[in-house]
């Protein structure tokens, strides 16, 4: 995935300025290329979760399809966690092919990483050592490039 700078450093503003709550929100562009960041309203107002408002959310999905742009990823934060995916997140994950970024704000440098998490096949479906398993889904890690 590749993501311009400002982009990069206006999501990390985002989780900072909703502490002590995850921020959430998306990455719009085109193939892999990210060219716009929606900021969406966490409605749960917790620091171990999220839920988008969904008004915002339809609201995004909208503005997205005027400017013909895609969802390449959900973005959120994780205020005091390292950056990876949660139990929860990997169990709520609905979409193989977008990305997942998070946020870490647990140390003094913010740490932003990206993932993809997808279905396994099966039980004895094979995973190569960089990839996290939670039972039936895989945890793969995704380059980040700032352009
Ligand atoms: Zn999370």
């Amino acid at each position: 995935m590749k993501i311009p700078k400002n982009i990069y450093e206006q999501i990390i503003l985002h989780a900072q300025k909703d502490l002590p709550n995850e921020a959430c929100g998306y990455l719009a562009g085109q193939s892999d290329r990210v060219t716009k960041a929606y900021a969406i309203k966490n409605i749960d107002q917790s620091h171990e979760h999220f839920s988008f408002d969904p008004e915002e959310q339809f609201a995004a999905i909208k503005d997205m399809r005027n400017e013909n742009l895609v969802p390449i990823a959900v973005y959120h934060s994780h205020p005091e966690t390292p950056s990876r995916p949660s139990k929860e997140d990997i169990k709520l994950a609905y979409d193989p092919d977008i990305s997942y970024v998070i946020i870490s704000l647990a140390e003094n440098i913010p740490v932003i990483k990206s993932f993809k998490i997808k279905q396994r096949p099966d039980e004895n479906h094979r995973v190569e050592n960089n990839l996290r398993l939670e039972k039936n889904r895989w945890v793969e890690k995704e380059e980040i490039n700032i352009i």
